[in-house]
């Protein structure tokens, strides 16, 4: 039996929710610039696969991340299926009016804890940028956005190394008074380990009761999903993933992507953990993803069900003695 027939299978009654990264986090990282159509179509299949939440691009200089150039004008053209949240990435003030332009009704807006990558990345101290994003965070709620606050850098810094876990919640503790609601943590140079991610989860829980904690895991030394566990035993219900392990950072030598959304889901369904997400309809998008771009992603379950097809056996194990 695949994992999408299994009972109790809608995204309406998941025991977690994901979202899926993939045209925002993925697509900045490739150099082919996919067209508004190809964009629509990866959402449509996104939404019909199950996922309850699709972050579609981000609100970026043009010139610096021209993948996401179109990223107004994709949100004013998509027609989300009922209970499909699209939600957008936005890094400054500008971005901000962008966003509320296009009529996007749920934003993430995140600065960086750490002072290297903020100054490299938005050309002001972690400090300055923090409280720059808590100001717009505060004019996103007053609008009536949907609002996650989100810190990047969160679990170690290629230019700082070990990061202080005090400041970090420093700053979500201000993000949180500003009116976020949800919170997002972001591993974004994959240097994170479970029992750090179980640690800073457990703290998170303590010192901002009531406030949804979303981790966002590279992958970049193997660890994502491992991560993502530890997490999820830590209390987190909320997840970032990318379709295929589509990513890293055009901003961070070496990063590697997001967590594969399919193995992702396949972990969760096999622990009997209901994602909402049918397996199968993912691993189509990623072999589309791998068409259009002619190779391999670094998910694992598409090889994996493809493997299970071509062999006589059908036990989706491949024989290595
Ligand atoms: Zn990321």
């Amino acid at each position: 039996m695949s994992i999408s027939n299994l009972p109790g299978h809608d995204r309406m009654h998941a025991d977690i929710c994901f979202e899926d990264q993939t045209l925002r986090d993925g697509l900045q990282s490739v150099s082919r610039l996919f067209t508004l159509a190809e964009k629509r179509k990866l959402v449509d299949r996104l939404a019909g696969a199950g996922l309850e939440r699709i972050q579609v691009g981000s609100f970026v200089h043009p010139g610096r991340v021209p993948q996401m150039a179109d990223t107004d004008e994709l949100i004013r053209t998509l027609h989300p299926p009922h209970g499909v949240v699209i939600s957008g990435l936005v890094l400054n003030a500008r971005g901000l009016e962008r966003a509320m332009a296009c009529g996007l009704g749920d934003v993430a807006l995140s600065a960086s804890v750490s002072d290297t990558h903020s100054r490299r990345n938005a050309n002001q101290s972690a400090a300055a940028a923090i409280g720059a994003m808590v100001g717009l965070i505060g004019e996103a709620v007053r609008s009536g956005l949907a609002v996650r606050g989100g810190l990047q850098c969160v679990f170690g810094c290629v230019y700082e190394g070990a990061i202080d876990a005090d400041r970090v919640l420093d700053a979500a503790e201000k993000m949180a008074a500003a009116g976020a609601r949800a919170i997002n943590l972001a591993d974004t140079t994959g240097m994170a380990h479970p029992r750090q991610v179980a640690a800073m989860c457990h703290r998170f829980h303590q010192a901002l009761p009531g406030i949804e904690l979303i981790l966002h895991l590279h992958d970049t030394r193997g660890l994502g999903l491992a991560n993502m566990l530890a997490g999820y035993e830590a209390g987190v219900r909320s997840f970032d993933v990318c379709t295929g392990g589509l990513g890293g950072c055009p901003f961070v030598r070496g990063a590697a992507g997001n967590v594969p959304t399919e193995d992702a889901v396949h972990a969760f369904e096999a622990m009997g953990v209901s994602t909402g997400v049918d397996l199968d309809a993912l691993v189509a998008v990623v072999a589309d993803l791998e068409g259009t771009l002619g190779r391999r992603l670094p998910g694992r379950m598409a090889g994996v069900l493809r493997a299970a097809r071509t062999n006589t056996g059908d036990c989706g194990d491949a024989p290595d003695g």
